[in-house]
């Protein structure tokens, strides 16, 4: 049997690649590579698909997440709340604009923020909370939004891995005051390159967001504030207008392979599938499943055997934020978020892209349940 990688796009490319390579081609002879009417078709398309008025494109997730805070003028001296079991660019860009994040532990089935423990979190500094739709899948912005309402709380939606989940019928991104997209090639929707993209309602947030990521310029060659040069590029904004038209097919796809993990492995012994929302749909950026393991080099003894068998699994994340060395200056202490740092030593994310096959993915599950058996014998 082939061995089956835990990510691929040539499948991908094999589909959409004359599309793609046909339209880049036009740009490439048009002669203009900057903005242009696919970057504001793009944009358009994008509002409409999330459900905000404003979608503005620029450089990355990360760059989206920084200006999301410069935008809502977060800076020195503030706090804000966000998880410490998610992509570093979570918790950079709050230091990048001078503040300090707040680390919050997280609930062991989906990942996310544990919403009984924020209000313990919120200081008199706390300007924002930034909730991760890790792997997908959606935190429960009803009990969020009202937890931060009460503390007049702004709230950033870092929807890198959520482009297409739900939350109570409203799409990731569209329930915050601003969320922050990544298309980032491993992404579900991804481009051929780095590009990110900012949502709002707020048409004056908006403004702010298109003056910050293009140099806080005001009028040409004229600024009023300190800005950014974050744009987003026309070849990436044409093939992301090629690729979101299949974003809801390949987002149906993730959930079928889901369920079927869902179901193949209920009942294996060793191993916790992960918790399905049940207030909205996740989209399955990756399907983690934590198993049993007191140390992360059992975690990684485990990883190596299913490699022997040729399946590839992929570990996020392997140290929480709170634990990295660049924040030992914050204090946190080991035993102090417990479930991440359980969860960092467990999890393992299988093999999750929508081209997986069946066969594949029973080759997964074989692999799983014979070196999890072989484990515990
Ligand atoms: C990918 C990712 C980012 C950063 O996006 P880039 O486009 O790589 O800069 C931020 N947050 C999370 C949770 C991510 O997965």
């Amino acid at each position: 049997m082939s061995s089956i990688p835990a990510f691929e796009l040539s499948q991908q490319y094999q589909l959409i690649g004359d599309e793609i390579g046909q339209a880049v081609l036009e740009i490439l002879a048009s002669g203009r590579y900057i903005g242009g009417a696919a970057v504001e078709n793009f944009e358009q398309q994008f509002a409409t698909y999330i459900g905000v008025k404003e979608a503005i494109g620029c450089n990355s997730g990360t760059d989206a997440l920084f200006l999301a805070l410069r935008a809502l003028n977060i800076g020195a001296g503030d706090e804000v709340i966000t998880s410490s079991f998610t992509f570093f660019a979570t918790a950079e860009t709050i230091s990048a604009v001078g503040a300090t994040p707040v680390f919050v532990d997280i609930e062991p089935g989906s990942f996310n923020l544990n919403l009984d423990l924020l209000e313990a979190a919120i200081t008199e500094r706390t300007r924002a909370i930034i909730p991760v739709h890790l792997f997908g899948q959606p935190t429960d912005m009803t009990r969020l939004m009202a937890i931060a309402e009460a503390g007049q709380l702004w709230v950033i939606e870092d929807c890198a891995q959520s482009a297409g989940a739900t939350w109570a019928g409203a799409r990731t991104g569209s329930i915050g005051h601003i969320g922050c997209f990544s298309f980032y090639p491993t992404k579900n929707l991804g481009a051929c390159g780095d590009a990110g993209a900012i949502t709002t309602q707020d048409v004056a947030l908006a403004a702010k967001l298109r003056r910050l990521r293009d140099h806080g310029q005001t009028q040409r060659y004229r600024y009023e504030e300190i800005g950014v040069n974050s744009r987003l590029d026309t070849i990436q904004a044409m093939i992301l207008q090629i690729k979101l038209r299949h974003l809801e097919a390949w987002n149906d796809s993730r959930r079928r392979i889901a369920a079927r993990y869902h179901s193949w492995l209920a009942h294996v012994p060793g191993l916790v599938t992960p918790q399905a929302p049940t207030g909205g749909e996740s989209v399955w950026n990756q399907y983690t499943i934590r198993v049993a393991a007191q140390t992360s080099s059992e975690r990684d003894a485990i990883r190596q055997s299913l490699q022997q068998q040729g399946v590839g699994t992929a570990l996020y994340y392997p140290l929480p934020l709170h634990a990295q060395p660049v924040y030992a200056n914050l204090g946190y202490r080991p035993g102090q978020l417990p479930i991440t740092e359980r969860v960092a030593q467990e999890v393992i994310s299988l093999p999750m892209f929508p081209e997986l096959s069946q066969e594949q993915q029973q080759q997964v599950v074989y692999a799983l349940k014979d070196v999890l058996s072989a484990k515990a014998a």
